[in-house]
């Protein structure tokens, strides 16, 4: 589902690379934890895998893309394919929660019939079902999570990207999103959550890449946060 072969990246500015010479598969319905120190090279890593960066060498292919040498006009084609949810979650604040989810659907052109029947199911399945009509100021921050997550969720992508979706949330809340992003993952859906957190690491006890200073450095099966052997 996720391929990098020997991909490298340097950004113009830069004295080191960001990424160099990693190579690593996902396959279909895994999930996988990506982590490392602050400056490491998650974020690179994931913006590749949509295109919102190009990678200096190497190849990317998600799904059937071969991203690094997408044409721009089927971009936005990867993207449907692609959920992504942050850590500052990104909501439109002056739209309600349903509107949310629907504009997803909209900017790709789905009818309203289709838009009116499936998000009040993806918000079912994010638990906020009765919240349809707030606006994300009235909710807290995992309700706010959890509205991210339905509108990556709505199109049904192969692939979510999770960028440090916990980093706002207190350990409880961080938790009932990951049992959410679980769920998710059972249903199918590629995984890849770049995350800071040992707790969350430790608990889940999935597959780790772990990234220092561009390099993979680790990729475990299953494992915790530091290296155990
Ligand atoms: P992480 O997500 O692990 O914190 P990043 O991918 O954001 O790591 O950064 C990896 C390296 O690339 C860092 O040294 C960072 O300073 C550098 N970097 C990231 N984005 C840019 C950019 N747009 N321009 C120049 N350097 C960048
Ligand atoms: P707009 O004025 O932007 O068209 P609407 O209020 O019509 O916004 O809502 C856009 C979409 O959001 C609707 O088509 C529907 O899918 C969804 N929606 C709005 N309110 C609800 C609700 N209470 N329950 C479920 N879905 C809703």
């Amino acid at each position: 589902m996720i391929t990098l072969r020997d991909v490298s990246k340097s950004y113009p500015t830069a004295t080191r690379a960001a990424l160099e010479n990693v190579t690593v598969h996902i396959g279909k319905g895994e999930f996988v934890f990506l982590i490392g120190p602050s400056g490491s090279g998650k974020s690179t890593f994931m913006r590749m895998l949509i295109k919102e960066e190009i990678p200096t060498g190497g190849e990317v292919h998600v799904a059937d893309f071969r991203v690094d040498r997408l044409p721009g006009r089927r971009v936005p084609r990867l993207r449907q394919r692609v959920g992504c949810v942050f850590q500052d979650f990104r909501l439109l604040q002056q739209r309600t929660v349903a509107q949310n989810v629907a504009f997803a659907l909209e900017v790709i052109g789905k009818r309203r019939q289709f838009i009116d029947r499936t998000v009040p199911e993806v918000l079912e399945l994010v638990g906020l079902g009765g919240k349809a009509d707030r606006l994300p100021s009235e909710l807290s921050g995992g309700e706010q999570q959890r509205v991210a997550i339905a509108r990556a969720f709505v199109n049904r992508p192969l692939v979510m990207l999770a960028d440090e979706p916990t980093g706002n949330l207190d350990p409880e809340t961080s938790y009932e999103i990951m049992l959410l992003l679980e769920h998710i993952n059972r249903m199918g859906t590629t995984v890849l959550m770049a995350t800071h957190d040992p707790l969350i690491v430790d608990g889940m006890q999935r597959r780790v890449v772990e990234l220092y200073e561009g390099r993979l450095v680790r990729d475990q099966a299953t494992g915790g946060y530091e290296v155990s052997r």
